[in-house]
């Protein structure tokens, strides 16, 4: 397989959407993972369940990724973690992947450890230890703990990739993260699963791309109404959902506020299998929000180059 090493070299920041979906299975959309490729350093934010694979098919250098970044651990966004780890290290990587995430990280990291012990080792038995360094098939957890609640924390600092984690709200879920990406002036933010609050929109402020969560309460609430009768459980966990998801037009006011240049959508829930459900996610938010919007789709790319 020939990867696009170039990517690493080439000095500009690049973005893939590995995963530009919800939770709710569909041919389109893999849930939740983000792919940040500059200046040497690769690194992921979130894995969800089929993004790894994604990670493969686009050729992304596998063999140099070194750190996950995980916004909370519901499983939409830590599925493939094992597999990225494992698969990536197959493939050739020769150092440990750091994984960070808020606290908890190490428990969730551990169970992963615990469940691909017996890979691991079936591995270097069987390859030895000179193809699969075996240091480098373990994961080394890293808990970033926000000291102030307002402030952002720098977790990352290599090759003038900067990457900072701030605190959102996706209550029950604590503590949830937001991260935001600084390089050579330019600045990525990703919200993880939240509500809009004053944090987030204080953390966004001036980002080149706003990679925004968001899920549709107007598509949501029809299909409660058409389940309630025959489904009440599936109507009741589709109604809770959005008292701790944005929807589009909240993204849409958060890009706004924060003065963003572009709001790529991601988290795209329930899935959008037609033009006309996609310009119903999309109703409202180009009324709120005069910059660019992007509708994400999984293997996505998109590049800034530094001034
Ligand atoms: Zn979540
Ligand atoms: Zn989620």
């Amino acid at each position: 397989m020939i990867s696009q090493d170039n990517l690493l070299k080439d000095g500009k920041l690049h973005i893939f959407l590995l995963g530009s979906g919800g939770p709710i299975n569909n041919e389109k959309r893999v849930t939740s993972s983000i792919a940040l490729i500059a200046n040497g350093e690769f690194v992921l934010f979130d894995v969800g369940p089929g993004t790894y694979r994604n990670a493969d098919l686009m050729r992304l250098p596998v063999t140099q990724l070194s750190a996950i970044f995980l916004t909370h651990f519901h499983s939409d966004h830590i599925g493939d973690l094992g597999e990225a780890n494992m698969m990536s290290w197959a493939s050739g990587r020769s150092k440990p992947i750091e994984v960070y995430g808020p606290e908890g990280v190490e428990k969730v990291v551990d169970g992963f450890k615990m469940a691909y012990e017996f890979d691991t080792g079936y591995r270097i038995a069987h390859h030895g230890k000179e193809i699969v360094p075996p240091e480098a098939g373990i994961p080394i957890s890293k808990t970033i703990i926000i000291q102030n609640s307002s402030d952002r924390e720098l977790c990352y600092n290599r090759n003038e990739v900067k990457i900072f984690a701030f605190q959102v709200d996706h209550t029950p879920v604590n503590p949830a993260l937001g991260y935001r990406i600084e390089y050579k002036g330019l600045s990525v933010i990703l919200t993880g699963d939240t509500i809009k609050t004053e944090n987030l929109v204080k953390h966004s402020n001036n980002a080149d791309i706003l990679l925004s969560e968001a899920i549709s309460f107007e598509l949501l609430n029809n299909l409660v109404a058409a389940v309630k009768k025959i489904n009440p459980r599936t109507a009741k966990i589709l109604t809770d959902i959005q008292s701790y998801h944005m929807n589009p037009i909240s993204a849409a006011k958060l890009a706004k506020e924060a003065k963003v240049k572009k709001l790529v959508f991601i988290h795209i829930t329930p899935p959008l299998q037609t033009k006309n459900l996609e310009n119903i996610y999309l109703k409202g938010v180009t009324d709120e929000f005069d910059g660019e919007v992007i509708l994400g789709e999984d293997r996505m790319e998109i590049s800034l180059e530094p001034n």
